[in-house]
């Protein structure tokens, strides 16, 4: 019998997006019980890894606005933002900057003792707010230890969700394995908040944990939820070579330069006035550029690359505020960046894409919202722009929290429950998988698949290479069986976690390629060599795919604009 925990509010995964859920909700609703799942230990989120800024419109009175910052993130999306959700999102993102500094985030400071900001990509005003090169540290920190001081959020670190429960387009709870005990429990909430991050690992050479696996689209989309606008991945110019760790934003934005093995910035030939600060999407295919016309170094397994120069910086500005660089080039390079370039290359690093939601972060399923990487409410539209998404986790924490809040508090009686749901998803967990499971070794899928997304859907695609990655998926997907589970034993089995992981990886990769191959133009990330041109009067419109036995089914919705018309985008 599956053990059930009654609550009011689940929120799974505790990024900053689910942690800033849970203080709006446990705010809002001091007799609301607050359930929030992660399945590692809440300050291993991949939340924690990032390091460069958080931005906002502050100062106005030094020409900043909100205007200015939706024109950049319009701009920066190549179009395909949704404007009203933009203006929303710019609006509330100083007060988010605000409440942390209230809850005792360490924000770096100007002399004269205010919030500091720094440059990023495609922001036409230095609006990145941050904490030396350490952002994603603190601010977790700032949030984790708000959420302690509310009795009524109650962490569940190290729990696997499997599955939404969903009952006549109502959310009704998750299922979710305990990973001390191997035991699978329900949550039966009134309310449901996904915070799971991004799909980065479902490409080798990516910035990401290893966490950032794809369930809470696959889960989504598994219960009719449409994924939107999968076809965008975004790809961090600057992956540290050979490992991928990222070396942040923040190298360029104090002012690193990008040089091919002949010294020359190359930046100057694809946006002579931002350079290095172009959005990623043109970085990113000016470097491979570069590479593939041979003006890059050679890399160990392909991985060619070019350099990311700070010297010119000096040691004092690198110490001070680019600590964690320094560190990361050190140590898993063996570089000092004080004296030597940095070898760098476009990795995997965000996914535009994710769980359809509406402008405030509500999916098509009564009472489940979306928050953070993991939802598509279109903020970032093609391409997103550099510190755009920490603001944005934090603005639809509040956003989804708040109405998570209001809903539950509303709802006296929880209604009926899908018993059968519990039992069919407890067959297909322990019978189907964990003791029935067949197919060939899940890590040696893993890595095929991950090669495959890195070698056809990377900076440069074409629909015979995106053909052949959609063939090779489907192959992987009939190798990968129903996931053969090795290790038997119970408490703290990870093969058995992977393989739930791998599972949603490769239908989420399969969304991913099959929106990449129907979008024959080229737009923000998602650039087609074959189809080098955006194309507005065909494809000014959002990707939905559902999920149907023989695969994704498309469908199209319309971009909304409210006062910014398509233009070309120069830098
Ligand atoms: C190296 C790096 C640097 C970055 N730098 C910046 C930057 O400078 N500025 C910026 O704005 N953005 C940056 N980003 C992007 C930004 O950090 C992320 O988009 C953001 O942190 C995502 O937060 P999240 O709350 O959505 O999810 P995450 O922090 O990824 O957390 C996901 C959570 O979901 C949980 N989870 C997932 N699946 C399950 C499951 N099945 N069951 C239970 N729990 C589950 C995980 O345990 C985790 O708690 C960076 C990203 C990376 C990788």
């Amino acid at each position: 019998m599956v053990d059930k925990i009654s609550t009011d509010i689940v929120i799974v995964g505790s990024g900053l997006a689910g942690l800033r859920a849970a203080i709006e909700a446990a705010g809002r609703g001091p007799n609301l019980q607050i359930a929030v799942l992660s399945k590692v230990h809440a300050m291993r989120s991949h939340s924690v890894a990032y390091a460069g800024g958080t931005a906002a419109a502050l100062y106005p009175e030094e020409g900043d606005s909100f205007e200015l910052h939706a024109f950049d993130t319009i701009k920066g999306s190549d179009y395909l933002a949704d404007q009203d959700t933009v203006e929303l999102f710019v609006k509330l993102a100083p007060r988010e900057i605000l409440r942390l500094e209230h809850w005792g985030m360490p924000w770096s400071r100007k002399p004269d003792g205010r919030i500091d900001q720094r440059p990023f990509g495609g922001h036409s005003f230095d609006r990145a707010c941050y904490a030396a090169d350490k952002t994603g540290l603190h601010a977790m920190q700032t949030l984790y230890n708000t959420c302690l001081k509310y009795d009524n959020i109650t962490f569940y670190h190290e729990w696997f969700a499997t599955s939404i429960l969903v009952e006549d387009g109502e959310f009704k709870g998750f299922t979710a394995i305990e990973i001390k005990s191997g035991e699978l429990h329900v949550f039966k909430a009134k309310a449901g908040i996904l915070a799971t991050g991004g799909a980065g690992r479902l490409y080798s050479f990516t910035t990401y944990g290893h966490s950032a696996t794809a369930e809470g689209m696959a889960m989504a989309y598994r219960v009719g939820i449409p994924l939107k606008d999968m076809e965008f991945i975004q790809f961090h110019p600057t992956g540290l070579v050979p490992s991928g760790i990222l070396i942040s934003e923040a190298a360029r934005g104090e002012g690193g330069y990008l040089r091919n093995k002949h010294g020359e910035r190359f930046m100057s030939r694809y946006a002579p006035e931002k350079m290095e600060l172009a959005p990623r999407d043109i970085v990113s295919r000016a470097m491979m550029k570069e590479i593939m016309e041979g003006r890059g170094f050679e890399g160990p397994d392909g991985l060619d690359y070019v350099h990311l120069d700070l010297t010119h910086l000096g040691e004092k500005v690198i110490d001070e505020k680019l600590t964690e660089i320094k560190m990361i080039a050190m140590k898993f390079a063996g570089i000092n960046p004080v004296n030597e370039p940095i070898p760098v290359r476009p990795a995997a690093h965000y996914t535009m894409g994710g769980v359809h939601v509406d402008i405030y972060g509500q999916t098509p399923v009564r009472g489940l919202w979306a928050a953070g990487e993991v939802n598509c409410s279109s903020v970032h539209g093609a391409n997103r722009l550099g510190c755009n998404s920490s603001i944005d986790c934090l603005v639809y924490g509040f956003l989804t929290g708040k109405q998570a809040a209001e809903y539950a508090s509303k709802k006296n009686n929880p209604g009926s429950f899908p018993t059968q749901l519990v039992v069919s998803e407890e067959k297909r967990v322990f019978d189907q998988i964990f003791h029935g499971g067949y197919g060939e070794d899940p890590y040696l899928i893993k890595r095929e698949l991950q090669n495959t997304m890195s070698e056809k859907a990377y900076v440069f695609r074409d629909g015979k290479g995106l053909e052949e990655g959609l063939r090779k998926i489907r192959e992987l997907r009939k190798r990968f069986g129903t996931g053969k589970v090795n290790d038997k034993s119970k408490e703290y089995n990870q093969n058995f976690i992977n393989v739930l992981e791998l599972d949603g990886m490769l239908e989420v990769a399969e969304v991913v390629v099959v929106s990449a191959i129907a979008r024959t133009e080229s737009r923000g990330a998602h650039y087609r060599l074959d189809y080098p041109k955006r194309d507005d009067v065909n494809w000014l419109k959002h990707t939905l795919a559902y999920r149907t036995p023989e695969g994704p089914r498309l469908e199209y919705i319309p971009v909304r604009i409210t006062k910014w018309m398509p233009t070309e985008r120069k830098y």
